[in-house]
């Protein structure tokens, strides 16, 4: 498989590092909001890539961190603790607000039948690790102690702008977003390891250290989980684009310079989805969630089919229009497998089976390209073969896609099924009520009369812990 590198900046083969074994690591959410439909996304390409790889044969094992601890409302250091400013928001604290996002954010992925990590590790439990491995940054000579804060020393290592060639001048372009410059740094893009000292002092959540009671910045817990779970090697690791600088940037130099070697071989990295007016971002506070869809009356699998249209290295416009489009195309898709109907007796056309298997290996192969393998599906329906292998080829593409196609072919066939006569039901009804009552008086033979007549009228009886209950044919 070509997958994009950020790293190499080309389209590299995925090859990992130990045969069919793959680690992947995942940057998770900040959970002091909803998630946007932006930031799913994110979690959405992921997914498929997930998938894809397992689809492949590897044995994939994913970690994701979720980040209640540490993320500054600049990536550069500076700001108040998004977690805080949440809390403070809705007069809460930072472990409730921390644990009601986790789980509003777990059950959209859910929705966009979005696969758990997994592992999935919330920051605030691996306080030690972080402090371990900041230890060995100031033994090995990469960071050092400044205004009660531990910082890292971008001095230190070889090249740190690994992601983007930008000239030394640029280098404080990220940093300059945030204004305000810490006098502290040696360097313009050094980043805080450790806090004891900030001007946000009414941090909730502070933890002893060798340095002070204070909390961990927030590119190192990535490191650390990725280590705990993963070891010193990764195989890819993801995240939005947004994420490369500085946070995947700051990620490398300190798990390099930690581990003496190479960390991580591919960089997987999705492209924003925008709006008319720009990135879609929860600081800005004007964002579209999963509910916020589904309140509007789209299913949440549309929006996937939407994100599955494009290819991740794209920037992504979203605006209703587009997605009434992908609705309309996705609810076309679901009628055309309900009317698949294989007949008795039909088999598995293995030819056809693997004509229609290649187009969408093909397509996945060359860099993950979705919007080709969603084609790939359409090609199906003009295969010349029977309808068992049509089926069949969608069901194993749905392993990667999953996009409740063949769920939602089933649902339509049961709306479509014409409803029964309201005597005839009465007339189960009764039927049924009769058996019960042969029974409570052990007169089986009875019983077993009325399931036999009853299925004889093609109704078949199945009895459940709920009760009674029956299939007409
Ligand atoms: P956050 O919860 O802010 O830490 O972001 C979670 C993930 O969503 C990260 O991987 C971000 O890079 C990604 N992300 C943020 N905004 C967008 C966007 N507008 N489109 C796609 N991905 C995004
Ligand atoms: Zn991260």
């Amino acid at each position: 498989m070509l997958l994009y590198n950020s790293l190499t900046k080309q389209r590299d083969e995925f090859v990992p590092r130990f045969g069919k074994k793959v680690s992947m690591y995942t940057c998770g959410p900040t959970v002091y909001h909803f998630a946007h439909i932006g930031n799913l996304r994110t979690y959405t390409m992921e997914d498929v890539l997930e998938k894809y790889l397992r689809y492949l044969g590897y044995d994939v094992s994913r970690v994701m961190n979720v980040t209640d601890v540490g993320h500054l409302s600049s990536d550069g250091d500076t700001g108040e603790d998004k977690m805080l400013k949440g809390a403070k928001r809705e007069h809460k604290t930072v472990m409730e607000i921390a644990k009601f996002y986790t789980d509003a954010f777990f059950a959209d992925c859910e929705k966009l039948n979005i696969k758990r990590p997994d592992v999935i590790e919330p920051a605030t439990n691996c306080i030690d690790e972080f402090i371990d491995m900041v230890k060995t940054l100031l033994e090995k000579g990469f960071a050092y102690e400044a205004g009660g804060n531990v910082y890292f020393d971008t001095s230190k290592i070889e090249k740190y702008y690994v992601f983007n060639d930008f000239s030394e001048d640029d280098l404080a372009v990220g940093v300059r977003d945030s204004v305000e410059e810490d006098g502290n740094k040696k360097n313009k893009a050094d980043f805080v390891l450790w806090f004891t000292k900030s001007k946000f002092e009414d941090h909730e959540l502070k933890w002893d250290s060798p340095w002070g009671v204070g909390y961990p910045g927030w590119h190192i817990e990535c490191s650390c989980i990725a280590r705990k779970h993963l070891g010193e090697y990764l195989d890819i690791h993801c995240g939005g684009i947004d994420n490369a600088f500085p946070h995947h940037t700051n990620e490398i130099a300190q798990s390099e310079a930690t581990f003496g070697h190479e960390w991580c071989k591919y960089w997987f990295h999705v492209h924003h989805l925008n709006t008319s007016s720009g990135k879609m971002s929860k600081s800005k506070g004007e964002f579209l969630t999963v509910s916020l869809l589904e309140q509007k009356g789209y299913a949440p699998l549309v929006y996937r089919f939407f994100c599955m249209q494009s290819h991740y290295r794209k920037n992504l416009v979203f605006a209703w229009e587009n997605l009434d489009n992908a609705r309309t195309a996705y609810d076309k898709l679901v009628a055309r497998v309900a009317a698949l109907k294989p007949a008795e007796g039909e088999a598995l056309d293995a030819a056809a089976f693997e004509e229609g298997k290649r187009r969408f290996t093909d397509a996945l192969d060359n860099d993950l390209n979705t919007s080709l393998a969603v084609t790939a599906l359409y090609d199906v329906f003009k295969l010349n073969t029977n309808d068992f292998t049509k089926l069949a080829l969608i069901r194993d593409f749905e392993a990667v896609l999953s996009l409740g196609l063949i769920e939602a072919a089933g649902e339509l066939e049961k709306d479509e099924a014409p409803a029964l006569d309201p005597e005839f039901v009465a007339y189960i009804e009764s039927m049924i009520e009769a058996r019960r009552a042969a029974k409570k008086e052990k007169n089986f033979a009875e019983a077993d009369r009325i399931r036999a007549e009853l299925l004889e009228k093609g109704v078949t009886l199945l009895d459940t812990r709920e009760g009674t209950k029956y299939t007409v044919e």
